[in-house]
C-alpha cells in the first residue's frame, strides 16, 4: 500500500519575515558561505495557529514554550539571540496579518540561520519566519515501520536541540519508510528502545495507561506531549513518562504520534502489528482539538490570540497557490 502524504502542507507564500521585516518570499537570501549552509547550523520551531470555532479569533498555541525552546536550542549551539519574547510574537502577528485567510489555519516556522561567524567566533544569526496555510481536515490513521536508522546519543547529536542537522537521520528514515509503503518511521535509540518518529513523539496505551518516552530516550522535549499529559490527567487517565521497549510498542493496545502539526494522530499499525482506533487516545485527541479551537480551556495550555477576523484583508485560500507536498518539514 502506498504511503499517504505528509500531514503538513506547504505553499509558496508571498511574504516571509527576516529579522522583523517583511521580505518577498522569493527574495529571501542566505550566502553559500554561511554556516547555516556549510555546517547545517540552524535551529527552529514550528508553531500552529488555529481559528476558533466561531471563526473570528486566530490564536497560536504555546508561543512562550516555543520561544523558550528556541532559546535553549540556540544556547546549546552557541548561537546568540538578540530578540525578546515580545519581538518573537510581534513577528508572528506581522507575518500572520499578511498571510492569514479566514478558511485556513496557519503553521509558522521560525528559524535562526547562522549567517555570520566561523567555528563559533563572531557568530550571528538571522531569524526568518515563514508560514503556510493548513486545511482543517482530519488525517488518516498512520502506518509506521521501525527504521534501521536510529536517534544518536546525547553526546553525538542531542535530540533536545531542535536543529536542522537532527533531521538528516529523520529524512533517511522517512525515505526508507516510504519505500516500504509506510507513512513514517519509528526511530529507536542506541539502546534499541523507542525514541520517536521522524517529526513527532510516540504515545502508546498499555493496561489502561498512556505512556510516552522521556527526552532522555532520544526524543524532542515535545510541547504537544506536555499538553496531552495535562489533557489526559484532566480526563482522569493515567499518563507515564518512561522508556518503551520495541516489543512493548508492537503489542500495545493503542498507539499515536504527537506534535504541534501532527496534533495527536492515531496509528493503525507498526510493522504489521495493529492497534485499536476508538480507545483512550481518541478521547484525548477530541479534547485536545476542542481546546485548540477554543471550545474550552485548560490551565497550562496557552492559546494566545494574535489576529481578529475583522482585521483581515479579505483574501481567500483560493487566491493563493496551494500545493500540498510530501516533503514538508517536521512540526
Ligand atoms: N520530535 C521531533 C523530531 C519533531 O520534529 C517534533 C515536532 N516539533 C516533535 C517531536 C514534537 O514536538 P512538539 O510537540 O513540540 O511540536
Amino acid at each position: 500500500m502506498a504511503h499517504t502524504a505528509s500531514i503538513s502542507q506547504l505553499q509558496i507564500p508571498p511574504w516571509a519575515l527576516v529579522n522583523g521585516e517583511l521580505v518577498r518570499y522569493e527574495d529571501v537570501r542566505i550566502h553559500i558561505s554561511a554556516e547555516a549552509l556549510t555546517r547545517a547550523l540552524s535551529v527552529f520551531e514550528g508553531l500552529k495557529g488555529y481559528w476558533n470555532t466561531a471563526g473570528d479569533v486566530f490564536a497560536v498555541r504555546s508561543p512562550r514554550q516555543h520561544y523558550n525552546r528556541l532559546c535553549r536550542s540556540a544556547a546549546l549551539l552557541h548561537i546568540p539571540i538578540s530578540f525578546t519574547y515580545d519581538d518573537f510574537v510581534a513577528g508572528l502577528v506581522k507575518l500572520g496579518g499578511q498571510l492569514l485567510v479566514p478558511d485556513r489555519d496557519l503553521w509558522f516556522r521560525t528559524t535562526l540561520y547562522v549567517t555570520k561567524g566561523h567555528w563559533g567566533e563572531g557568530t550571528a544569526a538571522d531569524l526568518i519566519v515563514t508560514a503556510f496555510m493548513q486545511q482543517k481536515r482530519d488525517p488518516h490513521p498512520m502506518r509506521l515501520g521501525v527504521s534501521t536508522w536510529r536517534r544518536g546519543a546525547d553526546v553525538v547529536l542531542p535530540a533536545r536541540v531542535k536543529c536542522s542537522a537532527n533531521y538528516i537521520g529523520g529524512r533517511l528514515a522517512r525515505i526508507e519508510a516510504c519505500r516500504l509503503g509506510y507513512d513514517d518511521a519509528v526511530l529507536l535509540n542506541e539502546a534499541g528502545r523507542v525514541a520517536e518518529v521522524t517529526g513527532a513523539c510516540i504515545l502508546i496505551v498499555d493496561k489502561g495507561r498512556i505512556i510516552s518516552p522521556p527526552t532522555s530516550e532520544g526524543c524532542l522535549d515535545s510541547i504537544t506531549v506536555a499538553a496531552l499529559e495535562q489533557v489526559s490527567r484532566e480526563l482522569g487517565l493515567a499518563f507515564e513518562r518512561r522508556p518503551i521497549e520495541r516489543t512493548e510498542l508492537l503489542t500495545a493496545d493503542e498507539c499515536a504520534v504527537a506534535g504541534t502539526i501532527t496534533e495527536l494522530t492515531l496509528v493503525d499499525e507498526v510493522d504489521g502489528f495493529r492497534f485499536e482506533q476508538s480507545g483512550l487516545l481518541s478521547q484525548v485527541r477530541q479534547r485536545y482539538l476542542g481546546i485548540m479551537r477554543g471550545k474550552s480551556a485548560l490551565p497550562g495550555i496557552d492559546l494566545v490570540p494574535l489576529i481578529d477576523k475583522a482585521d483581515l484583508s479579505g483574501s481567500r485560500a483560493e487566491d493563493r497557490d496551494e500545493c500540498p507536498t510530501v516533503a514538508a518539514a517536521a512540526g
